[in-house]
């Protein structure tokens, strides 16, 4: 897969902005997000970062539909995010992938798949189990979908593998692939790279770009993984204690006097390597280090 570094020549015209007004977010006496307001350009990478605690987690809530915010607004075209449910989104073109994976384990990658196209499929689960002809024409083109995309996730050879023998990374780009058959406008990523060493980190920013540049759709991802952010963001909102502190490209927000200030003393040390190259690889990439966040494949059905 080769990584365009270019905005794609031709950014869809279906897909609006996403417009944060002055989104405020509280739990009791905690204010996890204090007025924040940025918007995603269409057929962008817009990454949201910042220390622990800053709000990043609360923020992805609200843009899928799960929090709902005190004040303000998310505009998603004519759509009020903030106030959907996160069952609706898929029906406005809006998808998320799990920082935890929510995959189904004995089932495989293909079966997967198929759970997003749900919402997509006219004849529905029950036509589809009693084999009506509808059902069957209609199972065939979703089928033919799902292998092209999962084709495009590099996971073609892996279609009838039961998705709970495959690597952590394969795992991370199932989800990533099952979110994408929804056909999204919006994909909306939860920390893609946690837990991944630095070979599947590479992996994952590469198929990232491609999303952006094959798809040409917008894609939001919270991250904790500085290098990876800044080498394939268009965009970049900083957050520290629930206030917007930054909001810029990656060089601008990386020079950023408060930005560095807010890394700094967060006493992270990775994030604390905002100021210093910013190609550099991750340090995680030790094959016997623990996994920050390993697979929790469950068997629960994943609604899309
Ligand atoms: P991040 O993802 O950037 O680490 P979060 O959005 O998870 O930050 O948290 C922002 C702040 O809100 C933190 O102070 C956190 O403790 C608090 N917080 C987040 N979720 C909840 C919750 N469900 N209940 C109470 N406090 C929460
Ligand atoms: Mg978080």
């Amino acid at each position: 897969m080769t990584a365009p570094a270019a905005l794609p020549g031709q950014i869809r015209d279906d897909i609006p902005p996403v417009v944060v007004d002055a989104v405020t977010v509280r739990f009791g006496a905690i204010t996890a997000l204090n007025a924040v307001s940025f918007t995603v350009v269409p057929g962008t990478i817009h990454a949201i970062i910042g220390p622990n605690g800053a709000g990043k987690s609360t923020m992805f809530n609200v843009l899928s539909g799960v929090y709902k915010a005190a004040e303000g607004s998310v505009l998603f075209g004519e759509h009020r995010l903030d106030q959907m449910r996160p069952y609706k989104i898929a029906d406005i073109g809006v998808a998320r992938a799990f920082q935890n994976i929510a995959l189904s384990a004995t089932q495989s990658v293909a079966e997967n798949l198929m759970l997003g196209r749900h919402h997509l499929t006219r004849a529905g689960f029950l036509a589809s189990g009693l084999r009506l002809p509808k059902a069957t024409s209609e199972g065939r083109k979703h089928g033919a979908r799902v292998a092209e995309i999962a084709e495009f996730m590099e996971l073609g050879n892996k279609l009838h593998t039961p998705v709970g023998v495959l690597s952590y990374g394969d795992q991370k780009r199932v989800e990533v692939a099952r979110a994408l058959c929804t056909e999204p406008r919006l994909l909306l990523l939860d920390e893609p790279v946690a837990g991944m060493n630095s070979e599947e980190t590479a992996r994952m920013a590469d198929a990232i770009l491609e999303i952006r540049s094959a798809l040409g759709i917008s894609v939001v991802l919270v991250e904790h993984d500085m290098g990876m952010v800044m080498g394939i963001a268009d965009q970049v909102t900083v957050l520290d204690f629930g206030r917007l502190i930054a909001d810029g490209t990656p060089a601008q927000v990386q020079a950023d006097p408060e930005v560095i200030r807010a890394y700094l003393g967060s006493g992270d040390d990775d994030l604390a390597s905002i100021g210093e190259d910013a190609d550099a690889p991750p340090d995680d990439d030790s094959p016997g280090a623990p996994r920050a966040d390993s697979p929790r494949v469950t068997t629960e059905e994943s609604s899309p």
